[in-house]
């Protein structure tokens, strides 16, 4: 290194696993904030922010945070989260989702995102492998390679709701697989298991030896059938279970979640303390919003209601839109607010972030790349978009789309 006082200029380098993480859905942006600031005006349809369009903190949440900041809950607490919201977060589980947890099994992290962080780094070796589906959230993908691990990506099928597709998943079990991930409601193709679906994967998951990691951070934003955990149908498969509150409680700047652990002998005692262990480096999580979160969650959820009827309406809007096209194709989405239509072949693109970028350079549309969900591949192109503004905007971005599409689409 160049010694300061010589006056030159230094690099400081970069360690090389950053370039092991992505995050597709934020990384657009840097391209629609150019647009903007020459001028362009862009629909966003690319973040999972409710609170990005028309829809708020329910008010009995707000005053519950600000009474605890009144009340100088504005210190450090526990790492593993205070007791009373490990309580509240227990009741939950048990009278939502039928899956019954000791709250010493609980623990609050910032975000699921820093439970998938905590997770990963104390699960995996160099080498080891996890299985994930495909498409994927991306921390799951970044995480794993971030580590030195290695996501495998096992194909949930487009022909059948989205659904994992169960041979693929055995054939790609090794020996350096550490655990199964599914994420239900799925980000980003909507899917919602059934029972039947989930046993199949526990049945999968026992033969082998292997525990499941679910994601589960959209249970309660449901629009067709019943939500079923995948905790509340394993009777001696380990399962490790990730929530928050970002979405359902309309919270996502405010960072909370957790991870739980759901066993019958100890099977998961290790990667618990493990998970501890890291997460004391870290401190706490937000602690006012841990107090605001615990005294609300005691009282009501009737927010979630409305919400999630003003969503289907929205979903059924996009979807009316996506099948009135010869140029897209999509499976309804049952829960969580996104769709992740499929191209038409008669669009002369080889790579999905060319046509992204197109789009947002021509009529003003983010959206994501369906690429930035996997880390293989994906036969055929795709994008996500969320379906969270209100109608007009919906209705202003699927012309957008229709205008696009159209100008390029080859004729035959
Ligand atoms: N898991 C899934 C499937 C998500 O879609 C998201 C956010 O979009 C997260 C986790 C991250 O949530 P949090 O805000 O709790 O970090």
């Amino acid at each position: 290194m160049v010694p300061h006082s010589s006056g030159e200029f230094y690099l400081i380098k970069l360690s090389k696993r950053v370039n092991e993480v992505s995050y597709a859905i934020r990384d657009v942006l840097v391209h629609a904030k150019k647009l903007e600031a020459k001028g362009k005006e862009v629909i966003y349809l690319n973040i999972g922010d409710p609170l990005k369009y028309d829809f708020d903190t329910p008010e009995g949440l707000k005053e519950e945070m600000y009474k605890a900041v009144k009340d100088g809950r504005n210190g450090y607490s526990d790492s593993k989260g205070l007791s009373e919201l490990r309580e509240a977060i227990s009741r939950k589980e048990r009278d939502v989702n039928n899956v019954v947890l000791d709250p010493e099994n609980i623990i609050v992290t910032t975000g699921v995102s820093e439970a998938i962080n905590a997770l990963v780094a104390s699960l995996i070796e160099d080498g080891d492998e996890v299985l994930l589906p495909n498409p994927s959230y991306p921390p799951y993908i970044s995480y794993s390679k971030f580590y030195h691990g290695k996501p495998v990506l096992y194909r949930t099928d487009e022909e059948n709701m989205w659904f994992p597709d169960m041979e693929d998943l055995r054939k790609k079990i090794s020996e350096r697989t550490k655990a199964i991930f599914i994420i239900n409601p799925n980000n980003p193709t909507g899917a919602v298991y059934e029972s039947k679906t989930l046993k199949e994967i526990i049945d999968i998951a026992g033969e082998h030896g292997l525990p499941i990691v679910c994601d589960e951070i959209y249970d309660q934003i449901v629009y067709d059938g019943k939500f079923v955990s995948m905790a509340s149908l394993s009777k001696d498969v380990p399962i490790i279970g990730l929530n928050g509150f970002s979405k359902t409680l309309l919270i996502t700047g405010w960072r909370l979640g957790y991870i739980y652990f759901k066993e019958e002998n100890g099977e998961l005692s290790e990667l618990k303390n493990g998970i501890e262990k890291i997460l004391r480096v870290r401190l706490c999580s937000n602690t006012p919003a841990q107090y605001a979160v615990a005294n609300f969650l005691n009282k009501s959820s009737d927010h979630l209601k409305g919400m999630v009827e003003k969503l289907r309406a929205r979903r059924d809007y996009i979807m009316r839109r996506i099948e009135e096209s010869d140029l897209l194709n999509c499976i309804k989405p049952k829960g969580a607010f996104y769709v992740f239509p499929r191209v038409s072949g008669t669009i002369p693109y080889s790579k999905d972030s060319d046509l992204v970028l197109d789009l947002l350079g021509e009529e003003g549309v983010l959206v994501v790349p369906g690429s930035g969900f996997t880390d293989g591949k994906l036969e055929g192109l795709y994008f996500r978009m969320v379906f969270l503004p209100r109608l007009e905007v919906l209705e202003d971005a699927m012309n957008r789309i229709e205008r696009f599409l159209n100008r390029h689409r080859i004729l035959s």
